[in-house]
């Protein structure tokens, strides 16, 4: 009887999972098995499955990562970009360890920060097979509360372990919660648990790291400019302490997407001149 091939997902091992080959000759010790290429496929598969990236990010990489021409802000892209990818490159040092630092992306709501650090999340957990997390902190912090009702199915021990203990985590925006001391203590466990641990995070947020005074003017347009967004103005230091930001700093490098809302306006300048 004829198997249907196209009931296997893998064709080469029909599922197996290991290809067996037998010795030309005899003998029933004599074959040997080795494991299909399909095994490291599914369980890339499957890890990213598992990160828990949000649907509309699930397609983000760092090829699909669009760089608007020319401009501070372009440039500004470019090397977010560039540092994504030779962070990526990186990653596995030449004695087979894993980096331990990791990266802080930091610009208005919209820019792409969540897209570079999904893509690079996705991209270590494929190459490199490593079990990963998205969370964001807004959600994080809703089930965190959700769980200490007495009914609730979630534990704060199922929710915190893994965000300490995965591989790779990306901590989309951070900040984004009132800092109350609730929130404070809630970051303050998971970065200093994945500090001690040494585990790379990527860290999202919408919070300036200077205050705007200390910013450098980019162009004389800018008095024109209408204030700053709300988000833009207060920084993150603001948001999440002193002690939390400069410990953020010892384990991520900054990628500075903070130009980038300018980009669109001078766009409209140039349209206007031209
Ligand atoms: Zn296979």
């Amino acid at each position: 009887m004829l198997d249907a091939p196209a009931r296997y997902r893998c064709t080469v091992c029909r599922d197996r999972g290991w290809i067996v080959s037998r010795a030309p000759d005899d003998g029933l010790d004599s074959g040997s098995a080795r494991p299909c290429d399909c095994r490291g496929r599914q369980r890339g598969e499957r890890l990213l499955e598992e990160t828990g990236i949000p649907e509309r990010y699930r397609q983000c990489t760092l090829e699909n990562f669009l760089v608007a021409d020319g401009g501070v802000a372009g440039e500004e892209l470019v090397r977010a970009r560039a540092t994504c990818q030779s962070y990526v490159e990186g990653f596995l040092a030449s004695d087979g360890t894993f980096c331990q630092s990791g990266l802080l992306f930091v610009g208005r709501v919209g820019v792409g920060k969540t897209h570079l650090a999904v893509a690079v999340l996705r991209e270590l957990v494929r190459r490199f097979g490593l079990p990963g997390r998205f969370v964001d902190f807004t959600t994080l912090v809703h089930r965190m509360q959700v769980s200490f009702d007495p009914t609730s199915e979630e534990s704060r021990r199922q929710l915190l372990d893994p965000l300490g203990s995965v591989d790779v985590l990306v901590l989309d925006e951070l900040g984004a919660q009132k800092p109350t001391p609730f929130v404070r203590d809630l970051l303050y466990l998971i970065v200093n648990t994945r500090y001690a641990r040494r585990l790379p995070t990527l860290f999202t947020t919408n919070f300036a790291l200077e205050a705007p005074s200390a910013r450098p003017q980019r162009s004389l347009d800018r008095a024109a400019d209408p204030p700053d967004d709300a988000a833009i103005a207060v920084t993150l230091e603001q948001r999440i302490g002193a002690p939390l930001l400069s410990r953020l700093f010892e384990m991520a490098r900054p990628v500075l997407l903070d130009s980038v809302r300018d980009y669109r306006r001078e766009i409209r300048m140039h349209q206007l001149r031209t």
